[in-house]
């Protein structure tokens, strides 16, 4: 099972971004992820946490994204997003994201980067740590025949030919 939620108040959380943007963007949203946490004066309570809950609340805010970093899908003359990853840049792709990071904790998260970008390998791996509550070993020994993934689990032994 994924590890219990920190709770963060969401109204707060609102006002604190308010007042660090109100005289404009910051630098990068990474750095409003950490003086967001900061003002909790919560251990808890991370930058990474913080995007979390931004994510999954649907909090709007001005400063713009690192420009390093892997974009989600393709971006066609149209300046329209295709590919497997463009689901992820709904909401509802954001909110799953947003959830999935929080199931399966910081260790993860380049593996959800991939099943962001539309890799149906991580996504299996993904699947299999979600359902042994990240326990690779688990996964490994996995009995269950009746699951459609089992033949393509990852982290099996190794065939001996
Ligand atoms: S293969 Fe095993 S570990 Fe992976 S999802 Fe299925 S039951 Fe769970």
């Amino acid at each position: 099972m994924g590890r219990p939620s920190v709770n963060v108040d969401i109204t707060e959380l609102r006002s604190i971004i308010g007042k660090l943007e109100s005289n404009g963007p910051l630098a990068s949203q990474q750095e409003l992820w950490e003086r967001v946490a900061e003002s909790f004066k919560n251990d808890k309570i991370t930058a990474a946490v913080i995007r979390l809950r931004c994510e999954a609340n649907n909090i709007s805010i001005i400063t713009p994204a690192a420009k390093r970093g892997r974009k989600v899908g393709v971006i066609n003359q149209l300046g329209i997003r295709k590919g497997r990853g463009a689901k992820y840049e709904s909401n509802i792709g954001k909110k799953h994201i947003a959830a999935l990071k929080v199931e399966l904790g910081p260790k993860y998260y380049p593996l959800i980067e991939k099943i962001q970008a539309g890799s149906i390998k991580a996504a299996i791996k993904g699947a299999c740590l979600f359902c042994t509550g990240c326990q690779p070993l688990e996964i490994k020994e996995c009995e269950i025949l009746s699951c459609p993934l089992y033949l393509i689990r990852p982290y099996q032994k190794k065939a001996k030919v």
